[in-house]
């Protein structure tokens, strides 16, 4: 571009110094032949006329004393023969020179005064030649003539002066007219010599510009020679004029043949051109085109001064098939090839943009988690796709309410129906998928089950955050009460959420402000009917209402305020418990709860140690209470995490036994010391004959494992009686002691007969 605007201003330059050349050289020329023609006729004007003037004027003077000095040297010498040849010699030639001189000045009147004069000293000569040759000379007389002679020819000499000063006068005129002319050609010479110079100057600064920008334009014209990319030029009639070899190389590579570079043309490039035309800001254009399987970016020029185009091409199909998979992965889900959760969102929104009524659906895979566990991540994710296929199907063949399916999630897919299902609509719609995913062979016989919520436009939300929340909360209290007739959210659903977000709220602050305080449960043994220890169990006062550790446990685990939680109900039960054994209960074992999660994380086993390190109180006065749902996440870990804190020498009990986990081989492997049986047997086991033969079981099997068993909530005698029939080793509930503060239960302790 710069060099096309050298090149554009040297041309221009050189052109203008040509013309001004030109014009100075003709107008130069034309005055100095102008000046010269004046000057030399002015020369010969001075030459002809002037100067002969000027001699005859001087020859006349000198004839008229030659004159009065032949009538002197008569008077003195009185030879006549030499005095008449010679006088009258020079008379002739006196009157020759005023002749001449008439014809020259003219009949003027210093020339008429000589022409008088002369002809007066004719007569006064004629008197004294006779006067001398007479034969009686009168000397006096021939003086008297003399002196006359003499003043008439004196009185000639201003005559000649006034001419020869006013033919001098000419002449120094005429010399100034000609010095003054060859002054002037001279200083238009020299001016034309300088301005050439100057101008020589300027053009071949103009020469070495454009030289040095041929040699640039030299060195770009192999840049497109050896450019890898492909160079194209076009006349303006679109035809080939110029291709580098890489678009031979690339005609080649495509099997189009040599020399059809026309072929790699973008087929709609005259808009191109029109636009570039069009716009005249730029002088180029890019665009971007496809040739058969490869993508190109065309940078097109147009040069003015050639009036043709320039195109440079550059491959750009892998950037494009880059993009493409990006713009695939941007809308679809790639494990699946289902539309993705933004394209959910979009969906969504547009929906609710134009107010049309929907209804929008979570649907996810059920133990999922367990999944990955037990069958391993490939197996996991073949069923994850064989889900999305036949959810595909399946709605493409109820296709009665219109509606899409989407992977949103590892195992979570959406639905959005283009209506607004009612319940019992969506009850159906519900059965049907179930029944055709159970009626399914999943991959490895995996037996799939559904979780569904689901929510309204507009009565359950306004847009998509809202939607997806209130069909997530619809999901999780249907999968967590298994109720799949209830999943489509409602307003008490909507107001529950609220209130638990409330309460998370809460929680953090509460947290923040230690407000939550640690009770303990007295547990006791049912032969010896002696206190062996007690379950803590956090208890929060929130606005001076009790808030149960089972509706603000579960919030915690999902608000990722377990671990803080955690840490200080085990750092303040531990604490706790040094102090109540160093009362003097040695023996005296304080239990405290371990969500999962909590348990679950890697540092979990170095927390226990330094909470012992730091509160000193031993290994053998704590117990952890843990659910089945610690296997849920890893088995294998946990059983590890489970011996490392055995072999710490910490007590190990199995909560709420008996609600969780099916599979009852894992207690095996365990290393572990307690079952406690879930009171939920322990309720009505006085009435219930099945609750009692399943207590028996559990007894039996922990007995048979070489484990204590303990049984919770307990609150009547029949119970403890039924239960120390059973073989129960402990018992833990109202029937003795509530739950208490530490003060409550160190009296308590006291009042009773405690190990
Ligand atoms: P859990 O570990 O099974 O605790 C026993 C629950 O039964 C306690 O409820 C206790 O107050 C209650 N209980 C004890 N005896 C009786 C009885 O005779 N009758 C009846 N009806 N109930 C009895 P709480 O304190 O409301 O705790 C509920 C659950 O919350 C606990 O069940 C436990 O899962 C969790 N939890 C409580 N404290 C903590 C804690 O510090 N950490 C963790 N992670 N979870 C805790
Ligand atoms: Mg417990
Ligand atoms: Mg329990």
């Amino acid at each position: 571009m710069s060099i096309k605007i050298v090149n554009q201003r040297s041309h221009r330059l050189i052109n203008v110094i040509f013309a001004l050349v030109l014009v100075l050289g003709i107008a130069v020329s034309g005055m100095v032949f102008y000046k010269g023609d004046y000057i030399a006729r002015k020369t010969v004007e001075l030459i002809d006329q002037q100067v002969p003037a000027y001699d005859l004027l001087r020859k006349l003077n000198n004839s008229l004393i030659e004159k009065e000095r032949f009538l002197y040297e008569f008077y003195a010498m009185e030879q006549q023969d030499d005095f008449e040849r010679g006088y009258s010699e020079i008379n002739q030639q006196a009157q020759r020179v005023l002749d001449e001189l008439i014809v020259r000045f003219g009949d003027i009147p210093p020339l008429q005064i000589t022409q008088s004069s002369l002809k007066e000293l004719n007569i006064l000569a004629g008197e004294f030649v006779l006067n001398i040759t007479a034969s009686q000379t009168n000397w006096t007389l021939a003086r008297q003539q003399l002196r006359t002679i003499s003043d008439v020819r004196r009185a000639t000499s201003p005559q000649i002066q006034q001419l020869i000063t006013l033919t001098e006068n000419k002449v120094e005129r005429s010399e100034q007219v000609i010095i003054n002319g060859l002054e002037l050609v001279r200083f238009f010479v020299v001016l034309y010599g300088l301005a050439t110079l100057i101008l020589a100057y300027i053009v071949a600064k103009a020469i070495k510009a454009y030289l040095s920008s041929a040699v640039n334009n030299q060195r770009l014209s192999l840049f497109s020679t050896r450019n890898p990319n492909p160079v194209i030029s076009l006349d303006n009639q679109n035809a080939v004029t110029y291709c580098n070899p890489a678009t031979e190389n690339l005609l080649k590579k495509l099997g189009m043949g040599a020399g059809k570079a026309e072929l790699l043309l973008a087929k709609n490039i005259d808009v191109y051109q029109k636009q570039l035309l069009v716009e005249g800001k730029a002088d180029s254009k890019q665009f971007e085109y496809q040739v058969e399987q490869l993508y190109f970016q065309c940078d097109l020029h147009w040069l003015e001064d050639q009036r043709q185009w320039d195109m440079h091409l550059t491959d750009i199909t892998a950037r494009k098939k880059f993009e493409q998979a990006l713009q695939y992965r941007a809308s679809y889900h790639p494990q699946t090839g289902l539309l993705n959760r933004y394209e959910l969102e979009k969906s969504v929104t547009q929906l609710c943009q134009i107010e049309q009524k929907f209804t929008f659906g979570l649907i996810e895979i059920r133990s999922f988690s367990q999944l990955i566990s037990g069958q391993g991540v490939t197996v996991a994710s073949t069923v994850v796709k064989e889900v999305a296929t036949s959810l595909d199907n399946i709605m493409s063949s109820i296709d009665k309410a219109g509606g899409r399916v989407f992977h949103v999630g590892e195992k979570s897919f959406a639905l959005v129906c283009t209506s607004d299902l009612s319940n019992t609509q969506i009850d159906s719609l519900v059965e049907q998928i179930d029944q055709r995913i159970g009626s399914t062979i999943f991959h490895s016989q995996y037996q799939v089950q559904l979780d569904f919520g689901f929510a309204n436009y507009p009565q359950h939300g306004n847009d998509y955050t809202q939607l997806h929340k209130n069909s997530l909360a619809a999901l999780d209290k249907s999968a967590r009460s298994e109720d799949k007739r209830h999943v489509l959210f409602n307003l008490q659903l909507g107001e529950k959420l609220r209130y638990e977000q409330q309460l998370i709220e809460d929680m953090r602050i509460a947290i923040e402000m230690a407000e939550f305080e640690l009770y303990f449960q007295p547990q006791m043994a049912l032969s010896s009917e002696k206190i062996i220890g007690a379950e803590a169990l956090i208890r929060w006062q929130r606005n001076g209402q009790w808030i149960a550790p089972s509706e603000f446990i579960p919030l915690a685990e999902r608000a990722g305020l377990i671990d803080t939680l955690g840490d200080w109900i085990l750092h303040t039960a531990c604490q706790k418990a040094q102090n109540i054994v160093s009362l003097g209960w040695d023996d005296l074992i304080i239990a405290v709860n371990i969500s999962p999660l909590q348990f679950g994380r890697k540092d979990f086993l170095s927390k226990v140690t330094n909470v012992l390190k730091e509160t000193g109180l031993r290994a053998k006065n704590l117990e952890l209470e843990v659910t089945e749902g610690v296997m849920i996440y890893n088995e294998q870990e946990a059983i590890e995490t489970l011996t490392q804190l055995k072999k710490l020498g910490v007590h190990l009990a199995i909560d709420d036994f008996g609600t969780g986990y099916s599979s009852l081989s894992y207690l095996r492997k365990f290393n572990i010391d307690k079952l406690k049986i879930d009171q939920s047997f322990i309720q009505d086991i006085q009435h219930q004959a099945a609750d009692q033969s399943i207590v028996r079981t559990i007894i039996e099997l922990g007995h048979n494992l070489e484990l204590k068993v303990i049984a919770e909530g307990v609150e009547g005698l029949e119970q403890q009686q039924i239960l120390t029939s059973l073989g129960c080793d402990e018992i833990q509930g109202f029937c003795f002691s509530h739950p208490l503060p530490e003060q409550e239960f160190i009296d308590f302790l006291q009042q009773h007969r405690a190990v």
